[in-house]
């Protein structure tokens, strides 16, 4: 395990303090670190001063060589890009270049994407899953719809294989969504072209993301309709 010295301030006294942070782990080498991470355990730190305990919010990376084929995970709190470079020896592995590499703001997140790629599933997938979810939701019942969704695992039970998805409203917690998996599958025929754009660095891949690429598609298919309507003149019109 990689420590580092970091100061940090009391959220609740003020008082500032050095601190030993783990700036970034590889359950490949250290899978015991695994639980720590989904637990929040590694980012606790106590006030010398009041005794309270609070979350270190730090950079920090969290890699997986191997399940599902090896994933990165890089979490910086309060970032305002949508997708960062790192730097480093992480960088430099090939293994990456073919492996998602994704940007989370906070520890919720970090936790669905290892969920998500530990359950050999498609990040960008699950955003459009999500999101035609919340939709469906927000039509059948207006009152109770949640404005946040979270993967939590697949499970099989006599109703055949299921998503199980945390539901939250202005960050408090509604309950779980059980739906059937072959509504993630059938978004991953109906997302099609959204697939094909390539995820470049270290990107954050969320409801944002998701909404961007149906944008961009949308305006991609009214420009290819306009196209064929004008068909015959454009020749003309362009000159
Ligand atoms: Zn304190």
């Amino acid at each position: 395990m990689i420590t580092e010295e970091d100061s940090i301030i009391c959220p609740d006294c003020g008082h500032e303090q050095q601190i030993t942070i783990c700036p970034s782990v590889n359950v490949t080498t250290d899978p015991e670190l695994r639980e720590k991470v989904l637990s929040g355990e590694i980012f606790l730190f106590t006030c010398d001063e009041c005794g309270c305990t609070g979350f270190a919010g730090h950079p920090f990376v969290y890699e997986d060589k191997e399940t599902a084929g090896g994933f990165l995970i890089y979490l910086e709190p309060d970032c305002p890009d949508r997708v960062v470079g790192i730097d480093g020896d992480i960088a430099d592995q090939v293994i990456y270049r073919e492996k998602p590499m994704r940007l989370v703001a906070d520890l919720n997140a970090l936790k669905e994407k290892i969920f998500i790629f530990e359950a050999d599933l498609d990040d960008r997938v699950m955003e459009l899953f999500k999101m035609l979810t919340l939709t469906k939701l927000s039509s059948d019942n207006p009152d109770q719809v949640p404005d946040h969704l979270l993967f939590t695992k697949i499970q099989e039970n006599e109703e055949g294989r299921q998503i199980v998805l945390a539901a939250f409203k202005e960050n408090k917690y509604l309950g779980v969504l059980e739906l059937p998996y072959s509504l993630y599958q059938t978004c991953v025929v109906t997302g099609g072209p959204i697939w094909d754009v390539p995820t470049v660095d270290c990107m954050a891949v969320d409801q944002e993301w998701i909404a961007e690429r149906l944008k961009c598609c949308e305006e991609e298919e009214i420009e290819e309709e306009e196209k064929e309507e004008g068909c015959g003149e454009s020749g003309h019109a362009e000159q």
